[in-house]
């Protein structure tokens, strides 16, 4: 593996530690970007790189993501994450967790991890059997915070939408406002239930044509193809499917005011949130507004951490702090020129001593 530091993703991180256990076939990174705030927190991510330096870049890069994400989430936590870099079949045993628990519980809680991409509830249950330093297990219900983040990340995004509304379209009633929904999976689909409620307008767009038609039934929303979702005439665009549908073509052809939804890095490249600035598009930095699950999983493990149990409701009054976050975002990109997403970049970086 090449020196992780003369990588172009490498940002001054406090650790990058590759873990190595034959026995189980396990190969890993453990990469945390600052504990200037508290522990590195991140998901784990399972997945076969057929070149294992694109697992140390997403190590390096999501690490850092997780700093600035936890920071602006008013969290006293770090940034981490994990790569486990699986063979070509994803092979995933009980030994392979288990050898991953121990090299978790050996970082000493320096890093805590959850689920990311290819790794399940369950699967974190079996890590938790060799470390403490574990968030996002099942909760046994009542009024208990945990479990599925997916809820809490949809609640967060609905109250951003609402803040961009206010802030952009000068109105505090979401009643007749067109929302266009992409993805409708478990953030999408919560988003667009809470907005429905509101009585926004609604047209909703998922590749999985049967689960978007019947949620667009229950809803009363209309439905348009995924190609042509991005192109919608709406006032919002929430985009919560893929990753860097924001670039110099999209965002010409956008005909919307505002773009406000859970997707991470929506930004195809970081210039692109000037662009967006430039054509007079209100966007709420991804980071921020899709913070509720972080906030969720974060939350249950300083509550246990603690020898305590965090309510649902100690979770959403954070969550219901990121409103405010957003209009001190808007403001201040206002006042000073610079687009939104530089202005939480920079507000992240102060925040975790690097300003
Ligand atoms: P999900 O898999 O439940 O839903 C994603 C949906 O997007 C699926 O229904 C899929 O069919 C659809 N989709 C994929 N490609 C599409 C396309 N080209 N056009 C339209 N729809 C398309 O995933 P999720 O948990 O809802 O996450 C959605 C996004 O939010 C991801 O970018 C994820 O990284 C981000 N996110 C999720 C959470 C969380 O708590 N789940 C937290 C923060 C960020």
């Amino acid at each position: 593996m090449t020196a992780f530091w003369t990588e172009p993703d490498f940002d001054d991180h406090e650790m990058v530690h590759v873990v190595r256990d034959r026995k189980s076939g396990l190969m890993a990174i453990i990469a945390v970007h600052s504990t200037h705030l508290g522990p590195g927190a991140g998901g784990t991510r399972f997945w076969h790189y057929p070149d294992p330096k694109d697992g140390l870049r997403d190590a390096l890069r999501l690490s850092r993501g997780m700093s600035y994400k936890n920071a602006m989430a008013g969290l006293p936590m770090g940034g981490g994450k994990a790569v486990i870099l699986a063979d070509e079949s994803r092979t995933k045993t009980p030994e392979l967790l288990s050898a991953f628990g121990d090299a978790v519980e050996g970082l000493n809680g320096r890093y805590v991890t959850a689920e990311d991409v290819g790794i399940s509830e369950a699967d974190m249950v079996a890590v938790s059997q060799r470390t403490s330093h574990v968030s996002g297990l099942p909760v046994s219900g009542g009024n208990a915070a945990g479990g599925d983040p997916g809820p809490f990340t949809s609640y967060g995004i609905y109250l951003g939408i609402k803040a961009a509304v206010q802030h952009k379209l000068r109105t505090d009633s979401m009643a007749g406002v067109h929302v266009a929904v992409q993805g409708t999976g478990s953030v999408g689909g919560g988003v667009a239930r809470l907005l429905a409620e509101d009585g926004a307008r609604l047209t909703l767009a998922d590749i999985h044509a049967d689960g978007v038609a019947a949620l667009a039934d229950e809803l009363g929303a209309a439905i348009v193809a995924p190609d042509d979702i991005l192109t919608t005439h709406c006032d919002v665009l929430s985009p919560n499917a893929l990753g860097a549908i924001l670039d110099d073509e999209s965002i010409a052809a956008l005909n919307t005011q505002i773009v406000a939804g859970g997707a991470n890095n929506q930004l195809a490249r970081t210039h692109h949130g000037q662009v967006l600035f430039d054509r007079g598009i209100l966007y709420a930095p991804d980071y921020v507004i899709n913070a509720g699950g972080i906030i969720s999983v974060a939350t249950e493990y300083l509550a246990r951490r603690d020898g305590n149990v965090a309510t649902i409701d100690d979770v959403n009054g954070l969550i219901e702090q990121i409103p405010d976050r957003l209009a001190t975002i808007w403001q201040t990109s206002e006042a000073g020129g610079a687009s939104p997403d530089v202005v939480a970049d920079t507000m992240a970086q102060e925040l975790i001593g690097r300003g």
